[in-house]
């Protein structure tokens, strides 16, 4: 275990270590698996301090065009009964959010072919005048005008994950897309100057630990002003249904703590999938090198309907109860709410992109 010792060490040192050297360490157990987290704990305090930042999400729709192989929306799935929330009652919602303390909105939703770039601006606006909140975007690949017109109509953030650096896994498990034009997507937010959110899935059948270095390796050198990463989990109407997740739980821990060592200036939420892995998951995740929570306030009517993984928690209760609760699991951390509305701190370091 010496060697990989070293390569924690060079890591907090600021150096990159290669694919074999970060899979080594994801193989670590007993003590070296505590150092690794304790490391991406401290650095999370040294950059981000100990304020968590709230980005209230609403999920706004379920219809998508898409079949991804993992995904419990996906086109293919019969059983799930569509919805898309209306221009008021998502207005509505984010009013909610600026409510309970959140300082950025994050609307999300399947790939729906309805909702065109236009419709979106005017949400946008809308949301922008009645709350002055940071908006969020994540609703799949748009094309680079699509992305001109809602940075235009005030869009802050764009989320979208490239989910795996293996192209050949991408292609087998995406009939509908292409893992190129994912990363033509992410560039044009560049270019277009928003803070970019992007990340993969931790555990995807068919990846190795080296795979998943890779993954890691790739998240950071994209500089991302956000790394969003969960466990993969099963979902039972998806053609991965009888698919494992990863034996050793400490895996997906150790990934999130990476990212967070290799990227101290990234914000890097405590994604709603680790509460699914394990009910205390996302406060783990939190003492692990996360720093942003994602309180569900979508209206409790559509929670179920959209369910991209199974377990996933507080679908039987209405907005409000995220919020609260929330609250309880923050203070338990002896950390608190983060003022405003918790912009990239990438460029304002004079980390160069
Ligand atoms: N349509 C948008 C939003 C997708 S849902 C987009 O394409 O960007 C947000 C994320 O949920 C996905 O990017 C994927 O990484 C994750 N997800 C989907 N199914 C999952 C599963 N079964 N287990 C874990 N995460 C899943």
């Amino acid at each position: 275990m010496t060697a990989a010792y070293e390569t924690l060490n060079r890591m907090l040192a600021g150096s990159i270590p290669d694919a074999v050297e970060l899979a080594g360490l994801l193989k670590a157990q007993g003590k070296l698996t505590e150092r690794i987290y304790a490391s991406a704990d401290r650095t999370r305090a040294e950059k981000h301090g100990s304020a968590i930042h709230l980005r209230g999400i609403i999920e706004f729709s379920n219809v998508c065009k898409n079949n991804c192989w993992y995904c419990g929306i996906r086109c293919g799935n019969s059983k799930v009964k569509r919805y898309r929330m209306s221009a008021d009652e998502i207005a509505a919602s984010a009013r909610n959010a600026l409510e309970w303390g959140c300082g950025t909105v994050v609307l999300q939703s399947g790939d729906d072919p309805l909702l065109n770039a236009g419709e979106l601006a005017a949400l946008l606006r809308r949301i922008k005048l009645e709350t002055g909140m940071a908006i969020t975007l994540s609703v799949g690949v748009r094309t680079r005008p699509e992305l001109e017109a809602l940075k235009e109509a005030g869009c802050d953030r764009y989320l979208l994950r490239f989910e795996t650096t293996s192209n050949a896994l991408f292609t087998a498990m995406h009939p509908d897309e292409s893992f190129e034009d994912r990363i033509r997507c992410l560039n044009d937010l560049r270019a277009l100057g928003y803070q970019v959110g992007s990340g993969f899935m931790i555990g995807l059948p068919g990846v190795t630990l080296e795979m998943i270095a890779n993954d890691i390796l790739f998240a950071t050198k994209l500089r991302l002003d956000m790394i969003g990463c969960g466990p993969f989990l099963p979902h039972p109407d998806t053609p991965f249904a009888d698919k494992p997740l990863i034996e050793d739980r400490s895996l997906y821990y150790k990934a999130i703590a990476m990212l967070r060592i290799l990227n101290p200036y990234a914000h890097i939420p405590a994604t709603t999938a680790f509460d699914a892995l394990e009910p205390n998951g996302r406060n783990l995740v939190l003492c692990r090198g996360a720093n942003v929570f994602m309180p569900n306030i979508t209206p409790g009517k559509y929670r179920r309907l959209y369910q991209l993984y199974p377990n996933k928690p507080c679908v039987d209760e209405e907005g409000s109860a995220c919020a609260v609760c929330v609250r309880g699991r923050i203070a338990g951390l002896d950390r608190e709410i983060g003022s405003g509305p918790g912009h990239s701190i990438l460029k304002a370091e004079g980390d160069t992109i």
